[in-house]
């Protein structure tokens, strides 16, 4: 069996950790995280670092204690949310050898993101697995941006490294300490792929990302996503940055991807977008949707529906309610519903990861 051995527990492999960006999973709290079987979550430094602040989060004892989180906390590094502000608007960041430069709105205060700022706010936050600042790119931007890209990436991920293993000296082999994985950056060019991993396998890291957007135009995996696997040794973990659909966790998996995180599952839950096994997860059908399918909880046709979202499921809105209540909590507009929904795409996610884990 795969696993993660982490100061905060071991996570049995692969996983999926939902994102708890601005240290709460949306609508749910910490208690219920672990009830429905998530055993992991992803934070970003940058939100955390707005508010409430790294250094509030830190004098509070760190992330898990302010959260009341017993498990395994991994820190996004800020990078891609960096990327997607300068993608809505030049003046909300800009990029230079340094680090990043940037406001999280039109108005707020001027912030600036280093690598070594990146690692020690991680530090502060208490991350267990922390990640590289990185340098993200679309897809169709021009090769030498995809180049500046790749070289940013690297020489961050040196500096990360190297801040990383300051704030680490003293400590002994052997003694819980955070990990620090990379992200391989190129585009879609396959050259400055591997160059990239290349590079960040030389300066030595605990695992990797998939960093870049995974999903092409069609809407299915760009054919990178399986070449960096290829790229980076099994012994090494490989997370999956933002990959979260079931059908293309399932197909990574198979690819050899250890660890996902995505907003999708708890952002459709508020949408009322359930997610319902076909047959319990029995067969994992690669193709697209194939054991899986969305019940989309506010339709009419569920105004009498008695039963469960879904038979056969454990979350607390299965055991407890019926599609009609959960109709009924969406057209009043009750925060329950969407705790309830939150609960059971978040079981069915664990449910999955648990089918995943059983076929290696
Ligand atoms: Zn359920």
């Amino acid at each position: 069996m795969r696993e993660l051995r982490t100061a905060h527990g071991v996570i049995q492999l692969p996983a999926f950790l939902p994102d708890a960006t601005r240290g709460v999973v949306r609508a749910v709290d910490s208690d219920d995280l672990a009830r429905v079987g998530v055993e992991g979550i992803v934070v970003n430094v940058l939100h955390l670092s707005s508010a409430p602040g790294a250094s509030v989060i830190s004098s509070l004892g760190g992330i898990g204690r302010f959260m009341g989180w017993k498990g395994v906390v991994a820190c996004d590094s800020g990078g891609f949310q960096v990327y997607s502000l300068i993608a809505r608007s030049a003046n909300l960041g800009s990029v230079t050898e340094r680090g990043f430069t940037y406001r999280l709105g039109q108005g707020r205060a001027k912030e600036t993101l280093t690598p070594e700022k990146c690692i020690e706010r991680q530090f502060q936050i208490g991350a267990d697995l922390m990640f590289c600042l990185d340098y993200c790119t679309h897809p169709e931007a021009p090769e030498e941006v995809q180049r500046e890209s790749v070289e940013r990436t690297v020489a961050w991920a040196r500096r990360c490294k190297e801040e990383f293993a300051r704030r680490l000296e003293g400590v002994e082999p052997g003694e819980p300490r955070p990990m620090l994985f990379a992200v391989v950056q190129g585009g879609a060019d396959r050259d400055l792929r591997r160059s990239c991993a290349e590079e960040l396998l030389e300066i030595g890291f605990d695992g990797y990302g998939y960093g870049g957007w995974p999903v092409g135009s069609e809407g299915g995996l760009v054919e990178t996503v399986e070449y960096v696997r290829e790229l980076v040794p099994r012994e090494f973990p490989l997370h999956g940055l933002g990959i979260g659909k079931p059908e293309s966790i399932v197909r990574c998996v198979g690819m050899g991807y250890d660890l996902f995180d995505c907003t999708l599952p708890t952002r459709d839950a508020r949408h009322g977008r359930l997610y319902v096994s076909t047959d319990g997860f029995a067969t994992l059908d690669e193709e697209a949707g194939a054991f899986y399918e969305h019940v989309r909880i506010e339709d009419d046709r569920y105004r009498r529906d008695e039963r469960p979202v879904e038979e056969g499921c454990d979350c607390p809105a299965c055991r407890g309610y019926s599609r009609s209540y959960l109709r009924h909590l969406f057209e009043i507009g009750d925060a329950a519903g969407w705790r309830l929904a939150t609960l059971h795409n978040l079981r069915f996610y664990a449910r999955l990861m648990a089918g995943l884990q059983s076929r290696r």
